[in-house]
């Protein structure tokens, strides 16, 4: 049957089809309202779609799920083209920091935290912010008008105990409510103060803080008068500075586009109360489709449940979606109210997607100069390593043992001259004997390329190391039937000759560079562009390395922590991981969870809480 006739034989239900090559391998997924109408579309040739004759050209079968809605399909949408990342699909990989604060009003004594997820908590959440930078600026500048306290709740505590209050009340930065210099109304004010002005409200805020005001000189309270009267400036000169657009009260993310050929950059404004709080953009490489599929499937994607994103009450988009109202009932399910999906065609909403695409433009432009500039650097390395393909994509390994105990490797991938963290492993080392690297990196080498058919090889494989090690990745590559340029990276010996050298970590080395059958290193002057850039990419291996050998380390702690619990000797230990499961188990259970585990009594459960919840206390970012 060929693809005309297998296009007629779809339902016309909702669901996902899936294109395919003639070995099977998915060539690239979407969803529809109606399968057969959309497949039919394509082979129609009245789609017009950015190069879908490329697509068709390849297809050879295509496949369907039929599901109960466009929203399911969306949902299934998503999780296809993660597991499968199709070539003609864009895929978002997002590594973006996304930060808020965090506000516990029914708290005692309420304090602002960092968080980097939207919970639904009861808990109100303020952002997103999209850098550290912005936040702490926003947080220190509003806690210079509402002094709340910063400390997490153990530090609280123990100035209680103390009885005296920390620097943070010398500095006038917190009003001392560790030590009840302050009484609980007087800080409610604070708390409402901080809502106000974090929510947007401002002339609410301002108007509350006269009448205050106004009350305390009345009743000759001078201080308090004077506190509010620079409260009110202050509120009044941070306003000042943040742009308004469009209608307070609303909350909306606000999409824009922009496309060069097969480069495309989407960016999102989260405006908050009418102001804009945080933009991101997103770039992507190599886009095959339209602009209508492209911003369908980010925005499917940028929403999917696993983000944990914070769902305005408006989603601006810079033109039709076409997924038959998919999104909007997704993210109405998941808002669990309304929400409105619009591509604005006049009025200040248009005003919004057009600021919006324009920031999209620049980002664009930024990327294609830097683009232009990394060509430069990838052209010098194909040529001086004589290398099959310009290495665009690379990815770099290294291996490291921790403190003789556990050997780990670490993979690192760079696209275009940037780190692509999406595509980071990690790799514990199974079988291969402690100290023997070779080993090691024949294991990693061994389980990357098994999965080379849903993890795209590199153009270039970066191992840390000479000869040998590139011996080892050589040999897998073979034995896998690949063909993939490959390069070993290592330090100069000291004992070996002074040309080259580069002064780097404080001493005189230099770096070579091995290359598969060929018996010397090559050498690149120092002020090589395309040799400081495999640098980074080994350092960054490193450190990478060392990052997952911390984290090894510290859950090493916590287990040896759990193990100096005063009270909990070996048998409750033991019955606890029995009836829990896990560390982590323990560590989230509630004290009536802990005493159901036999042998705890309500002592020892509340220990136990409360010693958890001291460490992810003074664990947790200060508020300030
Ligand atoms: S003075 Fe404020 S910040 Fe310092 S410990 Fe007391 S409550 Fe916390």
């Amino acid at each position: 049957m060929d693809l005309t006739e297998r296009a007629e034989a779809l339902p016309t239900e909702p669901g996902v089809y899936l294109f395919k090559n003639e070995r099977g391998a998915i060539l690239y997924i979407g969803k529809a309202q109606n399968l057969r109408a959309r497949v039919r579309s394509y082979l129609g040739g009245g789609d017009g779609r950015y190069q879908i004759p490329a697509l068709v050209d390849r297809a050879r079968d295509v496949d369907v799920v039929v599901t109960h809605s466009v929203k399911d399909a969306l949902l299934l949408e998503n999780e296809l083209i993660k597991r499968h990342k199709p070539p003609f699909n864009v895929r978002l990989r997002d590594d973006k920091q996304y930060l808020a604060l965090r506000l516990e009003p029914k708290a005692d004594w309420p304090r602002l935290t960092q968080v980097r997820r939207f919970r639904d908590d009861g808990a109100m959440y303020f952002g997103p912010y999209t850098s550290s930078s912005a936040m702490r600026d926003a947080t220190s500048n509003l806690r210079r008008i509402f002094p709340l306290r910063s400390c997490s709740n153990a530090v609280f505590r123990d100035y209680r105990r103390r009885g005296r209050p920390c620097i943070e009340f010398q500095m006038k930065r917190c009003l001392g409510p560790c030590c009840d210099l302050v009484g609980a109304d007087a800080y409610a004010e604070l708390v409402n103060g901080t809502i106000l002005f974090l929510k947007g409200r401002s002339d609410e805020l301002v108007q509350e803080l006269s009448r205050r005001m106004r009350a305390a000189g009345d009743a000759e309270r001078f201080e308090e008068a004077a506190m509010l009267r620079d409260q009110i400036a202050r509120v009044e000169r941070t306003v000042e500075r943040q742009q308004i657009v469009g209608e307070r009260r609303v909350d909306r993310d606000v999409f824009g586009m922009a496309r060069d050929g097969g480069e495309a950059c989407v960016q999102v404004l989260h405006v908050r109360e009418g102001r804009v709080v945080g933009a991101q953009d997103y770039a992507f490489s190599d886009v095959r489709i339209d602009d209508s599929a492209l911003i369908g499937s980010f925005l499917g994607q940028y929403y999917g449940p696993e983000h944990e994103r914070q769902i305005p009450s408006e989603v601006l988009t810079p033109g039709d979606v076409g997924d038959d109202g998919g999104l909007q009932s997704l993210l109405a399910d998941t808002a669990g109210r309304k929400v409105g999906v619009h591509a604005p065609r006049r009025g200040p909403k248009l005003e919004l997607v057009r600021m919006a695409n324009r920031n999209a433009e620049l980002s664009l432009a930024r990327r294609l100069e830097a683009r232009g500039s990394i060509d430069a650097v990838l052209a010098e390395l194909q040529e001086r390593l004589s290398l099959a393909a310009l290495p665009r994509r690379i990815e770099g390994y290294d291996v490291s043992t921790l403190h003789g105990t556990l050997t780990v490797a670490c993979r690192v991938a760079f696209e275009n001259g940037r780190p692509s963290k999406p595509d980071y492993r990690r790799y514990r080392i199974k079988q291969a004997a402690l100290d023997d690297d070779y080993a090691a990196l024949r294991e990693v080498f061994r389980r990357r390329l098994a999965r080379a058919d849903s993890e795209p090889l590199p153009d270039l494989f970066l191992v840390d190391g000479g000869k040998g090690h590139l011996g080892v990745l050589s040999a897998a590559l073979a034995d896998a039937g690949h063909s993939v340029d490959a390069v070993g990276i290592s330090k100069e010996r000291d004992l070996d000759g002074p040309s080259a050298r580069v002064r780097r970590g404080g001493g005189l080395k230099a770096e070579r560079l091995y290359l598969p059958g060929r018996r010397d290193p090559v050498l690149l002057p120092p002020s090589s562009r395309g040799l400081l850039y495999l640098q980074r990419v080994r350092d960054e291996s490193h450190r990478f390395a060392i990052e997952f050998q911390r984290s090894l380390r510290s859950r090493q702690n916590f287990t040896s922590i759990l193990e100096e619990l005063p009270g909990i000797g070996p048998v409750k230990r033991r019955a606890l991981l029995r009836e829990l499961g896990s560390l982590r188990a323990i560590k989230e259970a509630s004290i009536e969870r802990l005493r159901e585990v036999p042998g705890v009594s309500a002592r020892d459960a509340a220990a136990i809480h409360g010693f958890f919840a001291d460490l992810a206390d003074s664990s947790e970012p200060d508020g300030s």
